[in-house]
């Protein structure tokens, strides 16, 4: 805690006073562009790695960057994602949703080893609330990963897309240069669009282009970020040579049917910070 008051005084005597304007900029004209969910792992710090600022995103965060399923959810019974999807997505009208997963994450080498039933047995998950949320919520995408390792990574793993009728082509770790825990993050990351689609109160706006999903996957180890393309059917990394490119595949499919291309400034920010 002292680490922290140190830094609020600090913060106190520097940053406050410009933020306090931009609170109040942004009070009279919010328009916040996308809501990101990542991981909470202490190493991501999305506000800082897109170069973002106060009011441009709603920042959703758990252990493994996971977006129940909709299945899980009867009546009155909820969690926060799907709350923090409508407050952005319906409420504030945000018509872009980033997920954002990483390298060496602790959820995601947990979730590995509960391929391994005794680890993941009733016991196990009543004993840890963290297996339970995995075990729950991203069983879908250890599925897939087990299709993947059946498969080999040179072939590809087919994904239901964010419309609910749609399916797109993933090759994960073509050229492995990732552990098995990172690829199995990357399924994990891709998984979350079905996820997405599975909310009726997002269904319109997704099948009528107004609402856009986005996979971003963040390099602990080098600090490069990769945007899934789905042209090129795999992740590629965000750098000088690739951002013109992906920032046209984004213009390019959001400037479908219904869209509203005015919307994409914070896709592209992130793509060419
Ligand atoms: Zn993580």
């Amino acid at each position: 805690m002292d680490r922290l008051f140190r830094g609020i005084m600090r913060y106190r005597n520097t940053e406050r006073r410009g933020m306090v304007a931009q609170f109040e900029k942004v009070k009279n004209n919010p328009v916040p562009k996308a809501v990101f969910f990542t991981c909470m792992d202490s190493r991501m710090i999305p506000s800082r790695f897109t170069q973002t600022n106060v009011g441009d995103m709603f920042i959703v965060r758990n252990a493994g960057n996971v977006i129940p399923h909709s299945h899980h959810f009867n009546d009155e019974v909820t969690m926060n994602e799907p709350a923090a999807l409508e407050l952005g997505c319906v409420v504030n009208d945000i018509r872009h949703i980033i997920i954002c997963g990483h390298s060496d994450c602790k959820a995601m080498n947990l979730l590995y080893k509960l391929k391994d039933q005794s680890f993941s047995s009733k016991t196990n998950r009543q004993l840890s609330p963290l297996r339970a949320w995995l075990c729950n919520h991203a069983h879908s995408s250890l599925d897939k990963f087990n299709q993947l390792e059946l498969c080999g990574t040179t072939r590809p793993l087919m994904f239901q897309s964010e419309m609910p009728l749609k399916k797109f082509v993933a090759y994960i770790d073509p050229e492995k240069r990732w552990s098995v825990e990172d690829r199995l993050s990357q399924v994990n990351t891709l998984e979350q669009l079905a996820n997405v689609a599975s909310y009726n109160f997002l269904r319109r706006r997704l099948e009528t282009h107004q609402l856009h999903v986005h996979a971003l996957w963040f390099d602990i180890y080098t600090g490069d970020i990769y945007y899934f393309s789905r042209q090129n059917k795999r992740f590629v990394e965000i750098n000088e040579a690739t951002v013109d490119k992906l920032s046209e595949e984004v213009r390019r499919d959001g400037n479908g049917e219904g869209s509203n291309s005015e919307a994409f400034p914070l896709v592209r920010s992130v793509l060419s910070s």
